[in-house]
């Protein structure tokens, strides 16, 4: 069994950057028996406070690392009902899909939102007690000249080596450019898109007719229109309001920590529905992203075979189908699982191998699936809109009389929409992204691929 499995030969593995990505893999990679140091440049650990959405593929593996109650414990009560789309001057509905017991009735997992900093928790807590964590500690550069033993360089100076480097640091990541032989060109692009992301106190809401229904029943809303979009659902058990609002702009930083300007924020949504309006006036601070993306790279592995990318450093994606942190836990997840299996050094880079080769498209596929949500939704009033807004509309006509007839046992999964804008009401669409089990990928590779990673059979001489 994997919880049981520890790799026959211990590595020394350094994992670049803490964020929801590293701390995963420091925890997989742990959990399979290897010693594990996490180089951090941050002076402190922990998200900054915003939401995140938890789909299937996700709660899946955080249930079977053992976090299911903690997931209950912040945010049951923010378990989303529906998906529900809004149009974005007059706040009507057009689309809905349900979510809550159909998901996990579908793909065998929950639906959750939680607060980034509560997940950032969880994820380390699994991961202490396999890691040394080393905060205030930037890497500068990978050194090379020892191929079977790669290093890195810290802005101090000190130069530490290790039988293998995860690159998990993110959008502007220093490993990625030593893997992909590019330190001068940025392989980040702005995709054009700014994200604002704003977490209000739900105290008041109750008492306002035009907010109330926002936590009366917790969902998550889709506001689209011309060029951007907000999405908005409960967290921390319907106490706190998370919206993330996407315009057009450049913005002044990637960065996720920066603050942004409200009076800019305000005025990119100042013609939206007037419920959206009464909630970024309750804003009194807001962060400010600039959206960066980067084409598939050819490859994740530096050709030493003794560095691997992960997470937003090789696959960086529009958040707009909610999918960038369980990308970077599932690679994490098949990395522990393949490396909890090797008994030699000379197996690092055919399992390196086998992970890419296992992630690859996957990813790829999302990081598309994302870009087709920013086309559906961006779309401008006129006939692409109507026909847009007519389709996700018998897919919701749908959904609603499934939902009604399934409280008398009915089970309606054939009948679901597949190819609809809606993307959340696509049958076929939702198989492919939360099916997904990253511990069965690997059986199945491992079943059909073993002997490639096997040594040799050792020749035993009889005397
Ligand atoms: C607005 C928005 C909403 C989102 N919503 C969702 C959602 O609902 N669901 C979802 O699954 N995903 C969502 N995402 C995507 C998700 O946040 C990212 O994909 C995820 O955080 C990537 O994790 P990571 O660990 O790969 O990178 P990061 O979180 O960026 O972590 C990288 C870490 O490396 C450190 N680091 C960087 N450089 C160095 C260096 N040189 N030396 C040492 N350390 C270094 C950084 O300080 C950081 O701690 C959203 C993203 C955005 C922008």
């Amino acid at each position: 069994m994997l919880n049981v499995r520890k790799a026959q030969k211990q590595l020394n593995i350094l994992v670049v950057g803490c964020g929801l990505g590293g701390l995963a893999a420091a925890y997989a990679l742990g959990r399979a028996g290897h010693s594990i140091t996490v180089i951090e440049s941050s002076t402190s650990i922990g998200e900054v406070g915003a939401g995140i959405q938890i789909g299937p593929n996700l709660s899946r593996i955080l249930i079977r690392w053992g976090l299911e109650q903690r997931l209950k414990s912040v945010s049951e009560r923010d378990k989303p009902t529906w998906f529900t789309f809004h149009r974005y001057d007059t706040g009507e509905v057009i689309g809905m899909s349900r979510l809550e017991g159909k998901l996990d009735r579908d793909h065998g997992a929950p639906w959750h939102v939680v607060h980034r900093a509560d997940l950032y928790e969880m994820l380390l807590s699994k991961a202490s007690p396999y890691m040394n964590l080393r905060m205030n500690s930037r890497v500068t550069s990978l050194n090379f000249d020892d191929t079977s033993r790669p290093s890195l360089t810290l802005q101090t100076g000190e130069v530490i080596s290790a039988d293998l480097i995860v690159g998990a640091d993110g959008i502007n990541s220093v490993v990625r450019s030593h893997v992909t032989g590019q330190t001068k060109i940025p392989l980040s692009v702005p995709t054009g898109d700014l994200a604002y992301r704003v977490v209000l106190p739900t105290h008041t809401f109750t008492d306002d007719p035009q907010l109330r229904f926002l936590v009366e029943e917790p969902r998550i809303r889709c506001w689209i229109g011309p060029g951007r979009h907000i999405v908005g659902y409960c967290i921390r058990n319907r106490t706190e309001y998370n919206l993330v609002l996407v315009k057009p702009g450049d913005g002044h930083s990637y960065s996720w920590t920066a603050e942004g300007d409200l009076k800019e924020m305000r005025n990119g949504f100042n013609e939206w529905d007037p419920c959206v309006q009464k909630l970024l006036s309750k804003a009194d601070s807001v962060l400010e992203s600039r959206l960066l993306i980067c084409k598939p790279l050819e490859t994740w592995i530096h050709g030493s075979g003794r560095v691997v990318l992960l997470g937003d450093s090789c696959h960086p994606m529009l958040p707009y189908r909610a999918q960038g942190s369980a990308m970077a836990i599932e690679d994490a997840a098949v990395l522990g699982n393949l490396f909890s299996r090797i008994s030699d050094t000379s197996q690092i880079t055919p399992l390196l191998d086998a992970y890419e080769s296992l992630r690859h498209a996957r990813v790829t596929a999302t990081q598309e699936a994302s870009a087709r949500n920013r086309t559906v939704y961006h779309l401008p009033d006129g006939l692409e809109q109507i026909q847009r807004d007519a389709a996700m509309k018998i897919a919701m006509e749908e959904e609603i009389s499934n939902y009604e007839r399934s409280k008398d046992g009915y089970s309606p999964s054939i009948t679901d929409q597949n190819d609809n804008p809606n993307a959340w009401s696509d049958k076929s669409k939702n198989k492919e992204q939360f099916d997904y089990d990253p511990d069965n990928a690997v059986e199945e590779w491992w079943a059909l691929n073993r002997d490639r990673i096997r040594l040799p059979e050792k020749i035993h001489y009889k005397l």
